[in-house]
């Protein structure tokens, strides 16, 4: 196991703060009459939810062999990015670091925590360029850095991450939206053995339900007690809570469904570099392909026209689109719908 102190890392206000005591964590009990909370007495959805929404991570601990004082439940995983700024970026002071091009919440998140977040291009197979990557291992100010994996836009699980692990003192935050589609490549068994690594997961992709708003992090128990100070009392409301276990009671719909989209995946990979307008199709280990195309604006443009709505990550990636992996019907829709957009040249 990695030797550190998590403490060190964490800002000097977060360690001091007594956390807020909400009425259900003071009295944990079921039964009983209720005035505690200033709730309606009427109603099903009168009384507020379990702020350590203990029935879920009992399930979820089951089903992902982890421990529950290893799992923390965010209102989507964007929360939970949020909250690392918040634990541990001194803000106007402290930095972040990721790699380029990936998911632009922690620019966002970085900029609403006034934190300079740090930008190391990924090389031409998107994987981090350790030798880039070296000089600022080593810097004290940079408390977090955030690997998104697979990442977002470009679709490929990221290698070598342990290296990051060993040699960063800091936290690494392992952003795995999309892991429940990748065959391989998971840190979550590797939370006992690094204390600066977080991982987080989402029920919004795999599980379908990111209407629902439910994000997971994986993260010692010292590291998880900090996000649990933080958080909102009632972070995940009692209808979200519920569709969550709800998914993880249904394993088999799942799998199935998880299945078919990448069965419709491994299709599109093979039909979309057929067609003309398709230049490139970058491999994938999630539910989205990122393709380069003869020319990406004209094409997202012609597709808006036929309502078949893709994302134009030509900012990101010069000329490229990114494809969600949708139903049979809707897929078969966007490689005709493709095969007939002429461009001219
Ligand atoms: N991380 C990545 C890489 C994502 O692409 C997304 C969603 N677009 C999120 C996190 C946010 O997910 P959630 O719905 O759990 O907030």
């Amino acid at each position: 196991m990695k030797a550190m102190d998590i403490k060190k890392l964490v800002r000097p206000n977060i360690l001091k703060l007594q956390a807020y005591s909400s009425a259900r964590s003071e009295f944990t009990g079921e039964d009983g009459i209720f005035l505690d909370a200033n709730e309606n007495p009427f109603g099903t959805l009168n009384r507020y939810p379990d702020p350590l929404q203990k029935e879920l991570k009992n399930k979820l601990s089951i089903v992902k062999k982890i421990p529950a004082e290893n799992i923390f439940i965010g209102n989507g995983s964007d929360e939970i990015i949020d909250l690392a700024f918040r634990i541990f970026c001194n803000p106007g002071k402290d930095k972040a670091l990721t790699f380029y091009p990936t998911y632009g919440m922690y620019e966002v998140s970085a900029g609403i925590n006034d934190t300079e977040l740090i930008y190391v291009p990924l090389d031409k197979d998107f994987q981090v360029d350790f030798e880039g990557l070296g000089k600022y291992l080593a810097e004290e100010n940079i408390k977090i850095i955030f690997v998104c994996s697979p990442n977002n836009p470009t679709g490929n699980v990221i290698s070598g991450i342990e290296k990051i692990l060993e040699q960063f003192n800091g936290i690494v935050f392992v952003d795995e939206a999309y892991m429940d589609f990748a065959e391989t490549g998971s840190l979550v068994d590797e939370i006992d053995k690094y204390p600066n690594l977080i991982v987080s997961q989402t029920f919004s992709k795999a599980r379908g339900l990111a209407a629902a708003r439910v994000g997971i992090a994986f993260a010692s128990p010292e590291t998880i007690a900090l996000f649990t100070k933080v958080k909102p009392p009632y972070n995940v409301s009692e209808l979200n809570q519920r569709a969550a276990l709800k998914t993880l009671d249904s394993n088999d719909e799942y799998q199935k469904i998880k299945t078919l989209i990448l069965e419709q995946k491994a299709m599109l990979l093979e039909e979309l570099p057929k067609l003309s307008v398709v230049e490139k199709v970058f491999p994938s280990d999630a539910n989205f392909i990122l393709a380069e195309m003869t020319d990406a604006g004209k094409v997202y443009e012609e597709l808006i026209k036929l309502k078949i709505i893709t994302r134009n990550r030509s900012k990101q990636v010069n000329n490229c689109l990114r494809m969600t992996v949708g139903k049979p019907e809707e897929n078969q829709k966007l490689l005709k719908a493709l095969k007939n957009i002429k461009i001219n040249s």
